[in-house]
């Protein structure tokens, strides 16, 4: 913008004056540029039935920022034609890497209107942001069987929710020893020891974010054949600590979905004083289903509560919700007290209690998704991929070139190469797999055997591709020198 001469000469405005006009010329074109969008994005999903899943890309050389702006219209062509064939078809319905989601229509419509809206939904009296937000934590609560009394917030991912528990985790144990760790810090306090069996590693990552320190993992033996905690060690271990704790239970790992007895652990709070932090990223959605709904009972035990909403509720990234029963605790670590924004009293606003202050209106493509399918639209979803992830176990089973490492339980089949499966031959066949194009698994190792895991979390996927993806298998495995 310049600075101009009114018509009249006195006094001053601001208004457009670019040299070529590209950004006055872009705001009058704006709704033909949401029709290109539009038209283009239909075209992108269309094709996610046929386009490869996975997609190998290498190093791009970086380019100089232009002086003078292309328009919007170029820029949407440019990208097209340059990258859209390198662009990870990840929502697709063969991507079976890592746990990935992909996004309902209702939920991508819904993510639309976020940018379009522009809120910041931090929480104050002027936008509906907020409350919807509030009413999308009721609707998640009622789908996932948590108890009303959570206090709920959307955050980026799960890695960021188990932030928020272990941060609040923290608070709630320096009340126990005296101490306000917000104000003081964790400098030269006393150790916090977290109790585990199967951590997913993003919990070392938030302890080391937390100043806790990833040392602070403490390993419970799993039950014998299972990732799930054998409860008996976790309460030796209980009886030997020295004042508070952290247990970190899984409800849902990602090599074999195993849940930790969440009503056991639970039972002990009874007797022992412990923080109860459940990592549900994906295996949550247990709860939203009759068939699967007892993998989660006793989830209400617990402090706090990670729920991703990018992976099984399939809105488009990054989303992921927290529930926790100590809002003070939490409003004590992320109160952001200044004069303009109000206080935590004033104003009881998600600034307060989540990591961000200014964030994106995340709840918006979850409530849309949610009214748009429903209770059994969701739960459709998460029994549909287990059915699925179930008869590629069948299929696993029966095969000359695999095996099963572990019983399919939900949506993950954890499988290997009969005969030396190496690390080497695994990558190569997983690589194979991704350059074929007809499906993508990623890789993992499971009782120190290296394997590939296929995730069934999306809605498009269906028996055809189950079938397509094996037969892709099969057909590679058979090629390869290393197999058999
Ligand atoms: C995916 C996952 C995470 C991390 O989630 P992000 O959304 O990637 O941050 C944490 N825990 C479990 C069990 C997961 O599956």
């Amino acid at each position: 913008m310049k600075e101009q001469r009114t018509a009249n000469g006195r006094g001053r405005h601001h208004a457009f004056n670019i040299p070529d006009g590209t950004l006055l010329r872009d705001k009058m074109l704006t709704p033909h540029l949401l029709a290109l969008a539009c038209t283009s994005a239909a075209q992108q999903l269309e094709r996610q039935r046929d386009l490869h899943p996975g997609v190998f890309v290498g190093d791009l050389p970086l380019q100089d920022l232009p002086e003078e702006g292309a328009g919007a219209e170029a820029v949407l062509n440019l990208f097209v034609e340059r990258y859209a064939e390198q662009i990870s078809n990840s929502a697709g319905p063969r991507y079976f890497g890592f746990v990935t989601g992909g996004s309902t229509p209702a939920s991508v419509i819904g993510d639309w209107m976020v940018s379009t809206l522009d809120q910041n939904p931090f929480g104050s009296t002027d936008s509906i942001a907020p409350q919807i937000e509030r009413q999308a934590i009721h609707y998640l609560k009622q789908l996932l069987n948590i108890d009303e009394a959570y206090f709920g917030s959307f955050v980026t991912g799960a890695t960021m929710s188990n932030f928020v528990g272990i941060a609040t985790a923290r608070q709630w144990i320096g009340e126990q020893r005296g101490h306000d760790y917000s104000i003081e810090g964790i400098t030269g306090a006393e150790p916090i020891q977290v109790l585990s069996g199967s951590a997913h590693s993003s919990i070392y990552k938030v302890l080391s974010m937390a100043g806790i320190g990833r040392n602070a993992v403490v390993k419970i033996k799993n039950l014998p054949g299972r990732e799930a905690m054998d409860v008996a060690d976790l309460e030796r271990h209980l009886q030997r600590a020295n004042g508070p704790v952290i247990v970190s239970a899984s409800a849902g790992t990602v090599n074999t979905v195993d849940f930790d007895d969440l009503e056991a652990i639970g039972r002990l709070k009874k007797r022992y004083k412990f923080w109860m932090h459940v990592d549900g990223a994906f295996g949550g959605f247990a709860g939203c289903s009759p068939r699967y709904a007892h993998l989660t009972r006793g989830i209400n035990y617990a402090d706090s509560i990670t729920v991703d909403a990018h992976k099984w509720l399939n809105v488009p990234y990054d989303s992921a919700m927290h529930f926790t029963r100590h809002q003070a605790q939490q409003g004590k670590v992320f109160q952001n007290q200044a004069a303009y924004l109000g206080g935590d009293q004033l104003s009881p606003d998600f600034l307060h209690y989540t990591p961000e202050n200014s964030r994106r209106f995340r709840a918006l493509p979850a409530w849309f998704t949610l009214l748009a399918y429903g209770r059994s639209g969701h739960a459709e979803i998460v029994e549909r991929n287990c059915a699925l992830a179930s008869l590629l176990g069948e299929y696993i089973e029966r095969s000359r070139h695999f095996r099963l490492l572990a019983p399919v339980r939900m949506n993950v089949v954890c499988f290997t190469l009969k005969g030396q499966a190496t690390q080497a031959a695994v990558h190569e066949l997983m690589n194979a797999v991704r350059d074929d194009g007809r499906a993508y698994f990623s890789p993992t190792v499971f009782e120190g055997i290296p394997a590939l895991r296929a995730a069934v979390s999306n809605w498009q996927t269906e028996e055809k591709d189950i079938q397509i993806a094996f037969e892709a298998l099969e057909e590679l495995a058979a090629r390869s020198s290393v197999a058999l």
